[in-house]
């Protein structure tokens, strides 16, 4: 299976620290920056890889000397010093969303301000440049239960009713659900809509376009032809979210990230280069 992730370094997603399991690991440090090293006998090359923590792992080849691992490292410090400035923007977490109204949430790339309305057919809808959302709907069948409940006795007058925060998170979750069901439903209408326009240029037609929660990926490309997306790729700009659509179909032909997915991918899209790098930079700031 083909993915691509919404973390610019899949290898950040394997479990398990190498230091950890290699207790007498090797280490140094270099301008202010502490590096780990590990040795791998089937190792030729040097790697840095930067784990999510921003802890840095050397994986090194058996025999190679410290010396020799920091003048490579050195070299490599220009380049290092610009992913981590990028992974540190991509760290930054987003504000859990209000649902409340003025909060605002993203649909292709544009930001939209939210409405709480007493009365609407469906729970959810943009209309007229607003997210309006049933006030109703928001209150899910245990905040119902809360509101149900009869008074409590009294309490100690300057603490919080303790139902407050477990009311709030049982609104934020409700409000979630109806928003990441909106997101699914347009996602599927919009991807289906583009996949069908660019497959003849791609001599590609993907099985089947589904949305779901695919973790830290933006999309997947199965082997029977199905093409996964992440809900959250609909809240992106449309030219970054063809750049996920068009990246996926390509793996239709070639499912590994060699040479010639690249250059298939190039023909199709020639800026893909900068769309690539605008996501990776900019990608996790599109969330709920
Ligand atoms: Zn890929």
């Amino acid at each position: 299976m083909s993915s691509l992730y919404t973390s610019p370094k899949p290898s950040l997603l394997l479990s398990g620290s190498p230091v950890s399991s290699h207790p007498l690991a090797e280490s140094f440090s270099l301008s202010g920056l502490f590096f780990h090293v590990t040795r791998s006998a089937k190792r030729k090359t040097l790697d840095i890889v930067i784990e999510r923590d921003g802890t840095l792992c050397v994986s090194a080849p058996v025999g190679v000397g410290l010396e020799t691992i920091e003048a490579l490292v050195t070299r490599r410090l220009p380049l290092l010093y610009t992913k981590l400035e990028k992974q540190a923007a991509l760290q930054k977490p987003i504000p859990t969303k209000e649902y409340v109204n003025g909060e605002g949430f993203y649909y292709l790339g544009r930001s939209y301000r939210l409405l709480l309305v007493e009365e609407q057919d469906k729970p959810l809808k943009l209309m007229g440049g607003r997210f309006r959302m049933l006030h109703s709907a928001l209150k899910s069948p245990s905040n119902l239960e809360n509101n149900h409940r009869p008074p409590r006795k009294a309490q100690t007058p300057f603490l919080l009713n303790p139902n407050n925060k477990e009311e709030k998170e049982n609104t934020q979750a409700q409000g979630k659900k109806l928003f990441v069901a909106w997101y699914k439903e347009h996602a599927t209408v919009w991807l289906t809509r583009q996949a069908t326009r660019w497959s003849p240029r791609l001599a590609a037609k993907p099985k089947a376009v589904q949305l779901c929660d695919l973790g830290y990926r933006w999309g997947s490309c199965n082997p029977d032809g199905t093409l996964q997306f992440h809900w959250q790729t609909i809240l992106l700009p449309p030219n970054i979210v063809e750049y996920v659509l068009v990246h996926e179909m390509v793996h239709l032909h070639e499912p590994n990230h060699g040479k010639a997915f690249w250059q298939r991918l190039a023909r199709a899209m020639p800026d893909y280069e900068e769309r690539k790098e605008w996501l990776a930079v900019n990608g996790m700031r599109y969330g709920l």
